[in-house]
């Protein structure tokens, strides 16, 4: 992280504003579709049976699965030019501009990626229109979200993310953080395991900004 995005985060930390947290993959950048893309670019192919990566992916000469240390080596390379194949998220850029001029509320990207690829992400965030800062951490997210919200716990917080565990993390350290889960590729949808308690399912960013809009005004009542 360069030292100017470690000066935005800090001072988001100590703004008292209203807090969305978004993660980025399958919430703000599409993530399973390119990521197929970029398996098949390898002869290998993404096999939606279920909602997992292991044990999904297959090379198509053979039919044969690649296993976990193939599958984390396509992630790394996937990750090192993710920026030619990760494209924006429906309706995420416009929706995320217009609920931060709205409600005057701060916004930060929060992804689970080795802390390296940031400077590529940062410059592909920046380049569809997300200028928001963003934290790359391998750390659980609640971990992250409690050094955010540090110097005023009790700022209103919304969390947006398509992985029920980070979910689970940040209730622990937030439990009455607005939750909403959100996930842009639809075929995976149906196979997702029941939402953790306190989760909510949106199916689209308009969706997401009403139910935040509607979470902001029960506060302020
Ligand atoms: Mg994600």
């Amino acid at each position: 992280m360069t030292p100017a995005e470690r000066n935005r985060i800090e001072a988001l930390a100590r703004s008292e504003r209203p807090l969305i947290i978004c993660d980025i993959d399958e919430v703000v950048l599409e993530f399973v579709s390119p990521f197929m893309a970029f398996l098949e670019s390898h002869d290998h192919e993404l096999r939606t049976d279920s909602f997992q990566l292991t044990g999904n992916v297959y090379f198509k000469k053979t039919g044969e699965p690649a296993d976990k240390a193939t599958i984390s080596e396509f992630l790394e390379r996937f990750f090192n030019e993710h920026d030619s194949w990760q494209k924006p998220a429906e309706g995420a850029r416009e929706t995320l501009a217009t609920i931060e001029a709205k409600h005057g509320v701060d916004i930060v990207y929060l992804t689970a990626m080795p802390p390296r690829h940031h400077a590529r992400r940062r410059a592909l965030l920046d380049r569809h229109g997300f200028p928001h800062p963003m934290i790359a951490t391998e750390e659980a997210k609640g971990a992250a979200v409690a050094t955010l919200i540090r110097h005023h716990p009790r700022r209103p917080v919304a969390f947006i993310d398509d992985l029920p565990p980070n979910h689970v993390s940040v209730l622990e350290t937030v439990p009455d953080a607005l939750a909403l889960h959100l996930m842009a590729y639809r075929p995976l949808r149906a196979l997702l395991p029941p939402m953790p308690k306190g989760v909510r399912t949106v199916e689209s960013w308009a969706e997401a900004a009403e139910a935040i809009a509607e979470h902001l005004s029960n506060l302020a009542c």
